[in-house]
């Protein structure tokens, strides 16, 4: 059966949900019921709809669906970090490449979700296996959820925080994993605090203008990675696009307009964006914005960079401290098993 896009019940707002079961002549709380049985019960079948009278059950298996994101593989790390990778289906021409990855971390007060927007990438950042993957597409609103719904099914626990930190950049599919955040927050839903759902950006200025403007609820993230403006370009492509000294005013305004702190996430690169002077500038702008400094060691060896060592990592992070910013190095989780920071899509399913 060719299943529409108007037929996916997963990924559905709850108004879109009232609009679905009106065409068919139902009720609204049907709508209500179908989504808490999706985004709570976290059905996989439309015969876990018990409530629905059977005839109406029968319609939905007619014009309905309840499509789900294969595993395709799954591995454990011995830090608790685990990497799934996903079937996303047939996005683009060719059906060589459209795996997307989701990582599971455990931290001793968190189980984090990490989860994937896009198949591939179009930013090409220079230390992310992800940017040298062919890019597929952007990842449905039912498919960005479904991977947090997966895992829980799999893991059997809780989830407390979730992360668009995967493959893809996440204001380049904009609707989609906004839409996704909201469905993950709703309190018929998985009901997670909009502060534990964060958004992660390399800096993508309009679409972050317009999540300002929209107030949304939730944190919002962005791939630093340089504090000098005459260099990021070398390494982010989308600094040529959206400069860093612009990209600093918008977030500026973002933590004045929502009254929020924003995170930075810094790759540290030895020879490349390390140092006293970086540090320094890391400083000047961790002074000038109110945030929160996510430092992560390299994980990736794409340009023959290497990775830091701990006291080059320390004397960073000390220079940092010493200026009082709330900095912490977030270390490699699941590096051993390809699941760290910028190594999604290095293994895919073939190892
Ligand atoms: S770091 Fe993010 S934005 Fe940059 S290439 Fe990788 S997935 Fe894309």
């Amino acid at each position: 059966m060719i299943v529409t896009e108007e037929q996916v019940l997963k990924g559905k707002s709850l108004s879109e949900l009232e609009r679905f079961f009106e065409a068919l002549g139902q009720p609204r709380f049907r709508a209500s019921q179908a989504f808490r049985r999706i985004n709570r019960h976290l059905a996989q079948s439309l015969d876990e709809f018990t409530e629905f009278p059977k005839a109406l059950r029968a319609t939905l298996a007619d014009q309905g669906a309840l499509p789900e994101l294969p595993v395709v593989k799954s591995v454990l790390s011995e830090d608790g970090t685990e990497r799934f990778v996903f079937d996303a289906g047939h996005l683009g021409r060719s059906e060589a490449v459209r795996e997307i990855e989701a990582v599971w971390l455990v931290s001793p007060r968190r189980r984090t979700v990490c989860i994937s927007s896009q198949v591939g990438c179009t930013l090409n950042c220079r230390f992310c296996a992800t940017g040298t993957m062919v890019y597929r597409g952007n990842l449905e609103t039912w498919q960005i959820v479904d991977q947090v719904y997966e895992l829980i099914r799999r893991k059997g626990e809780a989830v407390t925080n979730v992360v668009f930190m995967g493959m893809g950049e996440p204001f380049h599919n904009y609707e989609n994993v906004i839409r996704a955040a909201h469905i993950l927050h709703h309190p018929e839903g998985l009901n997670l605090g909009a502060r534990h759902i964060t958004i992660s950006t390399a800096g993508v200025i309009p679409s972050i203008e317009r999540f300002i403007k929209d107030r949304e609820p939730f944190n919002l993230a962005i791939s630093l990675n340089h504090a000098n403006a005459a260099e990021r370009g070398a390494i982010m492509d989308v600094d040529r696009k959206y400069p860093l000294d612009k990209l600093l005013e918008v977030a500026r305004r973002y933590t004045r307009t929502l009254d929020r702190k924003i995170t930075f996430e810094y790759v540290m690169i030895p020879d490349v964006n390390m140092g006293p002077e970086n540090a320094a500038r890391l400083v000047k702008i961790g002074r000038s914005v109110r945030c929160k400094i996510n430092l992560i060691p390299l994980n990736t060896n794409l340009q023959g960079w290497r990775r830091p060592t701990a006291a080059e990592i320390e004397e960073f992070q000390s220079t940092l401290l010493d200026a009082d910013l709330p900095v912490f190095n977030r270390g490699s989780p699941g590096k051993d098993i390809d699941a760290a920071c910028g190594m999604l899509a290095l293994a895919g399913a073939t190892t």
